[in-house]
């Protein structure tokens, strides 16, 4: 079976060459594992973080050892109690055709109750992002003004329809072209929505938000952030969910030149790790999956066929190719 192996650390943007997909055997479960196959992986911008070898929140990844990720597979031999063949688990062993592993780190999902591919995205790690980030950290109320960038990705085009769903007055958005621009407000229902592209930010987001913003969420960082900061009202929050736009960035990169707007508008800037929020799982599934059955919280995916194409979809993921979750499907 076939898996990709980070072959060399990225220097700024990755390239192919840095990733090797490595004929490997299939293990036999052991006493207490579990053999899946896997349908859908993922493929996510925190990746990139744990390409290189500084300590973050998560460990480096090995060189020459298999790329983890998330993914969701069929159990094919199980010597694991309450595992069985046929049932389908997400678990952290990605970008790989079949894994051997101890399933207590893997959850069970059912393939009846939503698409496997939703456990990636909107039910899944993006989808608490967002939630988590909104509820607990912005603690969003009813008549903010809530501004989010990445918006037409896995966890931004959540970020706007739950702020929307929880009474916010106006909802503005960000993304990298004039399509995605036209899907966060026709079929997301942002108030209004930016391509960044097509001018400064600063001055596009004022134009969006005349009277400011009480929430900003920051996919981004940047220029995304000073632009926020500069919009800001008095005790807004800012959300520091990621910063895309400095991934792979080779240099030091700057702070917000406007930091010192802080003292005056008093607003609180936080960050946000969804791992600290899984306690909120059972009621964000609850919540979030009535309102995808309803049709109120839309969500889109953008599939990558095969476990060729691995690589190619984590890179297009960095450079915008995608609309809502990025995965792979692989055959089987
Ligand atoms: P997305 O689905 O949003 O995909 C990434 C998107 O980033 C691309 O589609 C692209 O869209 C945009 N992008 C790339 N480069 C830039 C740039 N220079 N400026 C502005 N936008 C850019 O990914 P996710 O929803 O999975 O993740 C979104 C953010 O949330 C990331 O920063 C990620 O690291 C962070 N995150 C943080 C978590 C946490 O616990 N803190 C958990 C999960 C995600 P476009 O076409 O609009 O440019």
């Amino acid at each position: 079976a076939r898996e990709w192996h980070l072959a060399a650390r990225p220097q700024g943007w990755p390239v192919p060459t840095d990733f090797a997909l490595v004929e490997a055997p299939v293990r036999t479960p052991g006493p207490g594992e579990v053999l899946v196959r896997n349908v859908y992986l993922s493929v996510d911008p925190y990746m990139r973080g744990r390409m290189s070898d500084r300590k973050s929140y998560a460990e480096p990844y090995e060189l020459d050892k298999p790329m983890l990720g998330g993914a969701v597979g069929r159990v094919v031999a199980s010597r694991a109690e309450g595992f069985a063949e046929g049932d389908y688990v997400l678990h952290f062993f990605g970008w790989r055709e079949y894994a051997t592993f101890d399933p207590r780190t893997a959850v069970k999902v059912d393939p009846d109750a939503a698409p496997l591919s939703t456990y990636l995205g909107v039910l899944g790690m993006p989808g608490l992002t967002a939630y988590a980030g909104l509820t607990r950290v912005a603690g969003i109320k009813a008549g903010d003004v809530v501004f989010v960038s990445g918006a037409a990705g896995a966890v931004g085009g959540i970020v706007g329809q739950l702020a929307r769903l929880k009474g916010a007055s106006r909802v503005i958005g960000s993304a990298g072209s004039d399509e995605k621009v036209e899907l966060l407000v026709e079929e997301y229902g942002f108030d209004a929505a930016f391509n960044y592209k097509n001018g400064p930010v600063a001055d596009q987001l004022r134009a969006a938000a005349p009277d400011g913003i009480d929430v900003y969420f920051d996919n981004v960082g940047g220029e995304h952030l000073e632009a926020a900061i500069d919009s800001i009202n008095l005790h807004g929050r800012i959300v520091v969910c990621g910063m895309i736009s400095q991934y792979n960035a080779t240099e030091p990169t700057p702070a917000p030149r406007n930091l010192a707007q802080i003292i005056a508008k008093r607003f609180r800037m936080e960050g946000l790790l969804v791992g600290d929020h899984y306690d909120l799982q059972p009621k964000f599934v609850e919540e979030v999956s009535a309102w995808v059955r309803s049709g109120e919280l839309k969500y889109r995916e953008t599939v990558s066929e095969g476990i060729d194409g691995t690589v190619d979809a984590f890179l297009g993921l960095l450079s915008g190719v995608n609309t809502g979750k990025m995965v792979v499907r692989l055959d089987g």
